[in-house]
């Protein structure tokens, strides 16, 4: 038979459940029965040190996964920075006090490979904080290490379990499939598949279409995830990668194909590449049992689905 998971917790908070990564975690718990604390951003606004806290007291949490971010592409960190390092900071510095006064058993906060500075080669969890950082995200990064460290610093000093896990690039359902602020599988959804609608010949991409990225599914970041809250007791950051490494040109290929796009794709070199390689070495995850599904093919299609039956969600 096989072992229940998270059978040391009793109130599981989800914070972010309606993004892509908390609803991927939500789903799995469900489907295994585990009831989920969830609350709207319309109803507790996690910026706010006060609600948060009152909050706290009132729901008792004894496991969370921080998935409750700002995040967005390349172009929206690069136009947005002061977003994205305020919210962020906010977020997870409130979630984290109010995690030690209220005596939270295990925290599981997420952070990104985008944090690692830049490097062709494969980014091992002892990289971080060994160089510069990539121009176009430095302020969520900083933001985000300052996550990584705040959870190092209470399990250090007050002995908490605050973990923290970095993944790959990530695409799933519930995604940003909008045109400007997403990353690049919905992004690119978006656009080849409007790019078909309207019958273009031509659909623009940004950047050179050489970059490489790694790219895991999220119903899979939720396996991981899930694995490590019950596995992984360890100040230092763990990376959940997939492997699977590809062009963003071979990735716009896939897309017009799902999509059944014949026009041409134009890389558009005005737009940023960012950094040249990003993946991940996941050697620390993998030997402790865990692996992806990944197959990206399967999954790419049914990210495709969700988003022609969602699209006027987004
Ligand atoms: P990054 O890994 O932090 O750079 O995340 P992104 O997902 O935003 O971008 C990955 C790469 O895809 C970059 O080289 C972009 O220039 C490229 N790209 C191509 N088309 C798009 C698009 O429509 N949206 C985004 N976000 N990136 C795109």
């Amino acid at each position: 038979m096989k072992n229940k998971i998270l059978s040391n917790f009793k109130n599981v908070w989800v914070a972010g459940h309606n993004g892509m990564v908390g609803s991927a975690i939500v789903r799995n718990l469900e489907e295994n029965n585990i009831n989920v604390l969830k609350v709207d951003k319309n109803l507790l606004d996690l910026r706010d040190q006060a609600k948060v806290d009152k909050w706290f007291a009132k729901n008792k949490p004894d496991l969370i996964f921080l998935a409750a971010a700002k995040v967005g592409g390349i172009l929206a960190n690069k136009e947005r920075p002061a977003e994205f390092i305020s919210d962020n900071i906010l977020i997870q510095s409130n979630i984290i006090n109010c995690s030690f006064k209220y005596g939270v058993n295990k925290l599981v906060f997420l952070g990104s490979s985008c944090i690692y500075p830049v490097s062709e080669n494969l980014l091992k969890e002892s990289d971080l904080m060994n160089g510069k950082l990539e121009e176009t995200n430095i302020a969520y990064a900083v933001a985000k290490i300052a996550g990584i460290e705040m959870c190092r610093s209470f399990n250090n000093q007050y002995n908490c379990n605050y973990i923290s896990v970095l993944p790959c690039n990530l695409y799933g359902p519930n995604d940003n499939f909008s045109n400007d602020d997403s990353h690049v599988i919905p992004g690119l959804i978006r656009k080849i598949y409007e790019a078909k609608k309207e019958n273009e010949n031509e659909c623009s991409i940004w950047g050179s279409g050489k970059p490489l990225r790694e790219f895991l599914y999220v119903d899979d970041l939720a396996t991981g995830l899930i694995f490590l809250a019950d596995k992984y007791d360890s100040p230092e950051p763990i990376n959940i990668g997939s492997g699977e490494e590809y062009s963003i040109k071979e990735i716009a290929l896939k897309i017009s194909d799902i999509v059944g796009y014949k026009g041409n794709l134009a890389f558009d070199e005005n737009y940023p590449d960012g950094v040249m390689r990003k993946i991940l070495n996941s050697e620390k995850i993998n030997k402790l049992g865990w692996k992806p599904e990944s197959n990206l093919d399967k999954n790419l299609q049914k990210t495709f689905d969700w988003f022609v039956n969602n699209k006027n969600l987004k």
